[in-house]
């Protein structure tokens, strides 16, 4: 069982992870927002052996109807930390900002770039990348589903 910790900067919140599903990049405005980068780098988690170990207070926020991602950020430092995802027939996830790893070179390899149409750069690295809304989902679950099932690899 993979497990990775992390904090956030001032320490007041810290985390061990279960077992990493993937990695990914968005270049979407609200993702450019909150993670306060030029895309966001994070690395998706089951929260089944997730745990919040440091009890700093996380105030979690909705910026997109329906609330599938409740985007939390720590009280004392403001740093975007633990985000929980909630899709319907899906076990609890929660995307965690890959710098925030103790150890990010542990994080998987990146899978995609959603919403590259909205990139700031051009990212020449051979990863799938989709444009708009929903074939930035659909590519999003094509790489997610056999990671959340166990399976090796998403083929197209
Ligand atoms: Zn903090
Ligand atoms: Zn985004």
């Amino acid at each position: 069982m993979t497990q990775l910790t992390g904090s956030c900067t001032c320490g007041a919140v810290t985390f061990q992870t279960g077992r990493p599903l993937m990695r990914a990049y968005c270049h979407c405005a609200i993702c450019k927002a909150y993670h306060d980068r030029d895309f966001a780098d994070f690395t998706v988690f089951a929260t089944g052996r997730f745990r919040q170990t440091g009890g700093g207070p996380v105030t979690y926020k909705v910026f997109k109807q329906p609330p599938l991602l409740r985007r939390g950020t720590c009280d004392r430092c403001a740093a975007p930390i633990l985000e929980k995802l909630f899709i319907p027939g899906l076990p609890r996830m929660m995307l965690i900002p890959t710098r925030w790893l103790s150890t990010p070179e542990a994080a998987p390899a990146p899978s995609l770039h959603m919403f590259y149409d909205l990139r700031r750069q051009d990212h020449a690295d051979g990863l799938p990348k989709a444009n708009g809304y929903l074939p930035s989902q659909l590519l999003f679950a094509r790489h997610l589903l056999p990671a959340l099932l166990g399976r090796s690899a998403a083929h197209p």
